[in-house]
C-alpha cells in the first residue's frame, strides 16, 4: 500500500456528544501533517453518493463545544452488501482518497474492516457511542455525557418524587448495554437498576420499596436501561401495578441523553483519538483502531474492537444494592 497523502473522515450509526472534537483533531492533526484531509457527509450514505468536501482548518472551528457532528451521520444498508462496499472504494479511489477515518460504534467498524479486508482500503476506528460498549476499548466518546444528562434528569426528578412521595421508573438509554443505566444508577442513588440482560425480580423490588418506605424514604427511583426496544419501563410498571398493586410513574429520557454539550472527559479523550487516528495512517496502521486502555488512548487492531460489549462490573451492582438501602 502506497503511502497516506489523502484522507477523508466521516461518521456512522447513532451520533455521540464529542464527535465534533474528533472531527477537529482530524483535520487539525492532519493538515499539520501535511496531508489533504476531506470530510464525508452522512455517513457511509454519503459515501455512496459521493458527498464529500475538502475541509481546512477554519472549518471545524468553534465546533468542539457542540454536540451531534457537523458531518452527520446515518445507517446504510446498502454498505452491508458485498457491492454497495465496492461501490464505496471505487468512489474512494476515483477521489484519490487513500485512508478513512470512521466515527461510529461496532456495527460501522464492521464496515470499516470489511472494507479493509475487501479492498485494501486503509481504515481506522474511533469509537463513538453513548453506549461504551465496543469491545477492545475502555471507554467510547460521547459516554459521559450521557451519564451526565440523564443525572441531571435524575436528580429533577427525585424532587417531584420526593415532594410526592412517589415511585419513578427511569427509563435510560443502552439498547443491549447496561453501562450508562448502571453508572446513572450508582450516581442518583437510584434504589434499583434493572439491566438489560437481567430477569426482573419485582418481588425484590417491591420490597427493596417497602423497606425504604419503612425506615422513612420519601421515593424510589429504579433506573431501567431500555433494552433492544424502547418503552421497557411501561412493561415494568405494568407488571408492579397489576401484580402488586404498586402505582409507579414512568419517565423515558430518551434522545436528550445524547444532545448537548460534550463534557470536559469527552472533549478530550476525543481530541486525542482524532490525533492518533491521524497519527496510526501516518505510521501505516492501516487496520486499526484508536481505543482508551489503563487511563491512555493508544493504537490497537481494529479486529480486536468489532464486538460488542455488555459485561459489567458485578461490583458496581454490589456497590449500588449496598448504598441504596
Ligand atoms: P453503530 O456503528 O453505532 O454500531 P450500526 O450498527 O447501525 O451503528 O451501523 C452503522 C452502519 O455501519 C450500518 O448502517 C451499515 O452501513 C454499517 N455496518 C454495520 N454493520 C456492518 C457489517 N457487519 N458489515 C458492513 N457494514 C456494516
Amino acid at each position: 500500500m502506497s503511502e497516506v497523502k489523502r484522507i477523508a473522515v466521516l461518521c456512522s450509526g447513532g451520533d455521540s456528544p464529542g464527535m465534533n472534537c474528533a472531527i477537529r483533531a482530524v483535520v487539525r492533526t492532519g493538515i499539520g501533517a501535511g496531508l489533504e484531509v476531506f470530510g464525508i457527509q452522512k455517513g457511509y450514505a454519503g459515501l455512496l453518493e459521493g458527498n464529500i468536501r475538502a475541509l481546512d482548518v477554519s472549518s471545524v472551528g468553534n465546533i468542539l463545544q457542540h454536540g451531534g457532528t457537523i458531518l452527520q451521520t446515518s445507517r446504510c444498508p446498502e454498505f452491508m452488501t458485498a457491492e454497495g462496499r465496492k461501490e464505496a472504494a471505487n468512489l474512494l479511489k476515483r477521489k484519490k482518497i487513500d485512508a478513512l477515518i470512521v466515527i461510529g460504534g461496532d456495527g460501522s467498524f464492521n464496515g470499516a474492516m470489511a472494507l479493509y479486508n475487501e479492498h485494501q482500503i486503509p481504515v481506522v476506528g474511533i469509537p463513538g457511542t453513548i453506549d461504551n460498549d465496543i469491545d477492545g476499548t475502555d471507554y467510547t466518546i460521547g459516554f459521559d455525557t450521557a451519564v451526565q444528562n440523564a443525572v441531571e434528569a435524575v436528580d429533577k426528578i427525585r424532587d417531584t418524587a420526593n415532594s410526592h412521595a412517589r415511585t419513578f421508573i427511569v427509563e435510560v438509554m443502552g439498547r443491549k448495554s447496561p453501562a450508562i443505566a448502571l453508572k446513572v444508577g450508582i450516581c442518583t442513588g437510584a434504589e434499583n437498576v434493572i439491566l438489560p440482560t437481567a430477569t426482573i425480580d419485582y418481588g425484590k423490588i417491591v420490597g427493596d420499596i417497602d423497606r425504604g418506605i419503612k425506615r422513612g424514604k420519601t421515593s424510589s427511583i429504579l433506573i431501567a436501561a431500555e433494552g433492544e426496544v424502547e418503552g421497557v419501563g411501561h412493561t415494568i410498571q405494568k407488571e408492579l401495578k397489576e401484580k402488586f398493586n404498586l402505582q409507579a410513574h414512568v419517565c423515558i429520557l430518551g434522545h436528550i441523553q445524547r444532545g448537548g454539550n460534550p463534557t470536559p472527559t469527552d472533549r478530550l479523550i476525543a481530541s486525542q483519538m482524532g490525533h492518533q487516528a491521524v497519527k496510526a495512517l501516518v505510521s501505516g496502521e492501516f487496520a486499526s483502531a484508536t481505543v482508551f486502555r489503563n487511563g491512555k488512548v493508544v493504537i490497537a487492531n481494529l479486529k480486536d474492537c468489532l464486538r460488542k460489549k455488555n459485561e459489567f462490573d458485578v461490583s458496581d451492582v454490589e456497590l449500588l444494592t449496598l448504598l441504596s438501602i
